[in-house]
């Protein structure tokens, strides 16, 4: 099929018009419209470089961009999830659902899906047809697509709107890649001459460290992200971003909120061996968190490549000037 064939089908998406859904989408819902951008995002980056998208796999990401697109459009009290548009883009020509095994792809079931647990009794995941996935990899076939989507689908503001969030979607996954190479180069870049906006530095850093730990508290070892793709643990910084301006990848600690929190409070620091340290402070408070005081003395979770460890001399640096009593 032809390239201006899909633009078309990208253009007449079904969609229920609704006046919950605001001015910027044509006041019709935006679920299939803004995981298809999400999708392109992810062939763009090379992180989708089949036409089959699994459901344990890619959704975690593809997620994140769906819900960040998403909130840019829509009232933060109207949440989605995006195993709505992922089920139901199955009655557009060029998606298919792909069951599990025994299991059968019948309207009543889509019908069905709210959740992505849900999706995940019923399907492995979605094929996209092969031309489509081909166009989507090459940039100016992507572009006119995309641009087909915005058109049909979004008002001009709504589309202003969307453009910019591509952007910085686009600048913040090139970051976070920055930031693991760096951490492989003898040449430790002065951060400060890096001219990207606070909102890509942001979540070009936290995708970096939560890339590099796979998900788990440098703490506790916490490991837990939820169907919908939500993970439990935040990017920290070890000498803070507002002092010293450093984004480096051996700056950073993956920590679950808990953790994060306790770190930033001086409770909980990092000894010269990689070890936990917890503060005489924690011990003695009544409420104490018995958890936390148990991970004393236990070495901290690192990345599998020493590169990207975090760096002694800032660790000291913190149980120097942010540790309380240890
Ligand atoms: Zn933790």
């Amino acid at each position: 099929m032809s390239l201006e064939r899909y633009c078309q089908q990208f253009t007449r998406l079904t969609r229920a018009p609704n006046r919950v859904f605001p001015a910027t989408t044509k006041h019709r819902a935006p679920h299939k419209p803004l995981l298809l951008l999400a999708v392109m995002e992810m062939v763009r980056r090379g992180e989708m470089i089949t036409r089959f998208i699994s459901i344990t796999g890619e959704l975690t990401e593809l997620n994140t961009l769906f819900t960040t697109y998403w909130r840019r459009l829509m009232p933060v009290t109207h949440t989605s999830s995006i195993a709505f548009p992922f089920s139901r883009l199955h009655t557009e020509p060029f998606w298919e659902l792909v069951p599990l095994p025994e299991r059968q792809i019948t309207r009543e079931a889509i019908n069905n899906i709210t959740t992505v647990s849900q999706l995940r009794q019923l399907a492995l995941g979605a094929n996209l047809d092969d031309e489509l996935f081909m166009f989507m990899t090459q940039a100016d076939s992507r572009a006119r697509l995309t641009g087909s989507l915005l058109e049909a689908c979004f008002s001009e503001e709504g589309r202003q709107i969307l453009w910019a969030e591509i952007g910085i979607q686009q600048q913040a996954f090139l970051y976070s890649r920055e930031l693991e190479v760096r951490a492989h180069s003898r040449v430790q870049e002065d951060n400060t001459a890096v001219v990207y906006s606070d909102t890509v530095r942001d979540q070009g850093f936290r995708r970096a460290i939560i890339h590099c730990y796979d998900h788990r508290c440098a703490l506790c070892g916490v490991r837990i992200i939820t169907p919908e793709g939500h993970t439990v643990v935040e990017a920290a910084h070890i000498k803070p971003w507002s002092q010293f301006r450093d984004d480096a990848v051996q700056n950073g600690l993956a920590l679950c909120r808990l953790c994060h929190w306790a770190f930033d409070e001086g409770l909980m620091n990092v000894d010269d061996d990689y070890n936990v340290l917890t503060s005489r402070q924690m011990a003695m408070a009544p409420n104490a968190a018995g958890f936390l005081m148990t991970l004393s003395g236990r070495p901290i979770i690192r990345p599998p490549d020493t590169a990207l460890w975090p760096d002694p001399a800032r660790l000291s640096w913190h149980r120097r000037h942010v540790g309380v009593g240890f």
